[in-house]
């Protein structure tokens, strides 16, 4: 088995499921008392977050190329951004390492052609939904028409990811908001929901929707052990 690197702790509330996901696949496919091989960069995420909201987008990039740096040095075979919005920075971190960078946004598309939809729904933190980096990818690269919530549905699955979920707060009204913004976005036709964040499975889950839902934790999470389980 391979050894998957990790850049976590983005928060930490996800990277948790990251790691469960790795080691009960690992135990799947390999029995006993297998699991995962692994190094994990993890943030504290305060310091992130702060780059993030004051756009100095240029700073988190130097924390991200570094820790790709420190995770490939401890020996990882390849390497996964435990978030879909720090692949804004992915060309630069993959750029930096000899190792493969496996992108949460191609193992979704994946996922997403492998199906009848066409035009699921982005939820997401403000800057995944409204830049192009994680859209763009998806549209360009694999044909996918990616939908996002109106201006009042985007603050609120923002404001949930970054107020309650990340902060280990799963709260029943929040799960009622976000069924609501699926709701108007599946009149107007979209037909999936990819959970773009990597908490948001923390919050929701399939049988919370009518359509097909993509949880990126989950397939990203498959496409690393994949990978660390090839020959
Ligand atoms: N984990 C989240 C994501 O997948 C949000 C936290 C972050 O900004 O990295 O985008």
């Amino acid at each position: 088995m391979k050894t998957i690197g990790l850049i976590g702790g983005m928060s930490w509330e996800s990277t948790v499921t990251y790691y469960q996901l790795l080691n009960r696949m690992a135990r799947e496919a390999l029995g006993g008392l297998h699991s995962a091989q692994l190094i994990m960069w993890s943030f504290d995420f305060a310091d992130i977050e702060e780059l993030q909201a004051s756009g100095d987008w240029a700073g988190a990039t130097d924390r991200m190329v570094a820790a790709a740096r420190s995770v490939e040095r401890g020996g990882a075979d390849c390497l996964i951004i435990c978030t879909n919005t720090m692949h804004k920075m992915a060309e630069a971190v993959q750029d930096a390492v000899a190792i493969p960078l496996i992108h949460i946004a191609d193992a979704t598309a994946a996922a997403i052609k492998a199906t009848a939809v066409t035009s699921p729904l982005l939820l997401a933190t403000r800057y995944t939904m409204e830049q192009d980096f994680y859209k763009g990818r998806l549209a360009a690269g694999h044909g996918i028409d990616v939908r996002i919530p109106d201006e009042a549905g985007r603050t609120i699955v923002h404001d949930i990811i970054y107020d309650e979920l990340c902060q280990g707060a799963v709260l029943p009204g929040s799960k009622e908001k976000y069924r609501e913004v699926v709701g108007r976005a599946q009149a107007a036709g979209a037909d999936g929901v990819i959970f773009g964040c990597t908490e948001v499975g923390l919050l929701v889950s399939q049988s919370d929707f009518e359509i097909p839902t993509f949880d990126t934790t989950t397939l990203h999470a498959r496409a690393a052990m994949d990978f660390a389980l090839a020959d």
